[in-house]
């Protein structure tokens, strides 16, 4: 592995003087998670628990630790590193390092950090560190519903927390001026707890114009940089033309009065302005299109124009993660691969554009990678085509010992949230068909050797119904009767409000979580622990018997301990709740 870079083993002491930009992630961002891609998710495990009582037994055997430490880091191993300069890094921050060389810096001025070296690149000369954040304050839907609506702290909050302490203490210590500035798609949730801003000394925050989505700077990274290392952030002046928008926000929060500086961007570049990485992304991280044209109204891509890249310019990404990073595999970014190449407002039904999909994969697959696979997908793009998803596992050799993890949105069983919130991710099939989608889709996918990674979302703008949830757990148990073998996860998610329902409230899982609301929650990581970890963990550890022990005790702690919270939680909550998990046992185990 060897980074494309001017001198990183001599490293900048022998340049006599630190980078101008230091871009960096925290651990849970820059982890290769051993190689289990289902592990990624750990981050928003629960790391502490500040108010456990201190006389309890487990105050005594973890103090506030919830999910051990020693665990947690064993399976969130950092990435390799070169005297600092992470191996690999993620997308985003690939293509801001990739921008900012296009635009004129000099390669000894940009670095993207290893977070447990970031103190090595921060000087006197350092404009600005920059850092990514997709989860900084624990707020994104997988870890609220994990950590009860932040009553725990998360690892996604407790190493972000680590990294901008570690940066503060190394500005500190050599007199640095660096303004810090948090981008990516997390960053609106400094909204939500501004006392961080000031707690973590954060200059700026990037936020843009469309329900808070982390703008695509790399269309503008050199006048970004250059504007904010010239101090032209540190006011908000709305006479002055610029592409970029400076907003100082006030938050009033228990009598005290906070402010924080969030500077937007909202031009969406065309493909060509988006440069091509130049190092390494982790986990073969590429992009094949921005935007998606379904229009769900939770969800904030679809705010985005869509944009294809052309196959040429995958190839050229791919090509370097094989030749800097020396990766086989090719994680395909994509908000639903099966839009790729169609026009939303001219196809009708938003039927897939079959061709260009195959011609997408062939090109991928030219490269010489040994396996590739979408990231993100819809049930009804899959099977609108029959052709489509035999012809795709062709070109891309799925089967039985290479198996296609796709994440789709189930989003609700319920036909009335459904047709309500997202009718176009069905096209062209209709709300009404919903449940048909669900299981053609699932056992379309199987068949061809694709898992699909179900998402849901708990209280729906707070419009999720006892009936809605009732629905999703009879559509759940029907595909486990009906297709004994399918095989899929399904993940509930507490609704966060982005996109079109920015202006709705979070639900508070904590406190307004009703007993068929922890029953889908029940169900869902019942099925995932019955049909999906403990067969997954099962399969890891087959061929070594202290692997297989390890995995069986982690399929056990990842299954059987949620489960276990859950009773309890129900047994505290009251007859209701106790009714609904009694009922689920009964009838939909
Ligand atoms: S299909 Fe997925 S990416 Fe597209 S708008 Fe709906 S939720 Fe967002």
């Amino acid at each position: 592995m060897h980074l494309q870079s001017f001198s990183f083993k001599k490293g900048f002491r022998a340049l006599g003087r630190c980078p101008k930009v230091v871009l960096t992630a925290d651990r849970t961002l820059m982890s290769p998670y051993r190689g289990i891609s289902l592990a990624s998710f750990f981050g928003c495990a629960p790391a502490l628990d500040f108010n456990r009582d201190h006389d309890s037994f487990w105050y005594h055997v973890l103090g506030n630790q919830v999910t051990p430490r020693v665990l947690f880091d064993f399976i969130c191993n950092t990435i390799d590193h070169t005297n600092g300069h992470a191996n690999y890094a993620p997308y985003g921050l690939r293509k801001v390092e990739a921008a900012l060389l296009r635009d004129g810096y000099k390669r000894e001025d940009v670095v993207i950090a290893h977070p447990d070296h970031v103190e090595k690149f921060i000087g006197p000369e350092t404009d600005v560190v920059g850092t990514y954040e997709m989860d900084p304050l624990g707020m994104g839907p997988v870890t609220m519903t994990f950590t009860y609506g932040r009553k725990h702290m998360s690892y996604d909050e407790f190493y972000n927390r680590d990294l901008h302490y570690r940066i503060n203490a190394a500005k500190a210590r050599t007199g640095s001026k660096a303004k810090v500035v948090a981008g990516a798609s997390g960053t609106w949730q400094y909204n939500y707890d501004p006392a961080k801003i000031e707690e973590y000394g954060l200059y700026g925050i990037v936020e843009g114009e469309l329900g808070g989505i982390g703008p695509e700077i790399d269309g503008a990274a050199g006048p970004f940089f250059d504007a904010l290392a010239a101090g032209e952030f540190d006011t908000a002046n709305p006479f002055k033309k610029s592409q970029f928008k400076v907003e100082i926000k006030e938050f009033v929060r228990n009598d005290k009065t906070l402010h924080g500086r969030f500077i937007h961007y909202w031009n969406e570049p065309s493909v060509d302005e988006i440069p091509n990485i130049v190092n390494p992304s982790m986990h073969g991280m590429i992009e094949v299109m921005r935007g998606c044209g379904r229009g769900c109204k939770f969800c904030d891509v679809t705010l985005r124009p869509l944009r294809y890249y052309p196959v040429e310019k995958v190839q050229k990404e791919i090509e370097i993660n094989m030749k800097y990073g020396g990766l086989k595999n090719a994680w395909v970014h994509s908000d639903d691969i099966f839009v790729y190449g169609l026009n939303p407002r001219t196809t009708k039904n938003m039927q897939p554009n079959r061709e260009a999909i195959e011609e997408l994969f062939e090109g991928i697959m030219a490269t010489g990678i040994e396996h590739a696979n979408p990231t993100h997908g819809t049930l009804a793009g899959a099977i609108a085509d029959e052709r489509l998803i035999p012809n795709l596992s062709k070109i891309i050799r799925s089967g039985p010992h290479n198996h296609i993890g796709i994440q789709c949105g189930f989003e609700t069983g319920s036909i009335r949230l459904i047709g309500k919130y997202a009718d176009r991710k069905l096209s062209p099939y209709r709300p009404d068909e919903w449940h048909w989608v669900v299981k053609n889709g699932i056992k379309t996918l199987n068949e061809n050797y694709w898992v699909p990674a179900f998402t849901l979302i708990m209280g729906l703008d707070n419009d999720e119904t006892p009936e809605d949830s009732w629905e999703t757990i009879q559509l759940i148990h029907e595909i486990e009767t009906e297709q004994p073998n399918s095989r899929f996860t399904a993940t509930p998610l507490t609704f966060v409000p982005i996109g079109l329902l920015e202006k709705s409230d979070f639900y508070d899982i904590g406190n307004t979580m009703d007993a068929p609301k922890l029953g889908v929650m029940y169900k869902t990581w019942q099925h995932n622990f019955k049909y999906g970890i403990q067969r997954f963990m099962g399969k890891v550890g087959h061929d070594n018997p202290i692997k297989n022990w390890f995995f069986t005790q982690l399929a056990s702690t990842l299954g059987g301990v949620p489960l276990s919270a859950m009773e309890k939680f129900a047994r505290r909550k009251g007859a209701e709740h106790e009714r609904v998990i009694e009922k689920i046992k009964a009838n939909y185990w």
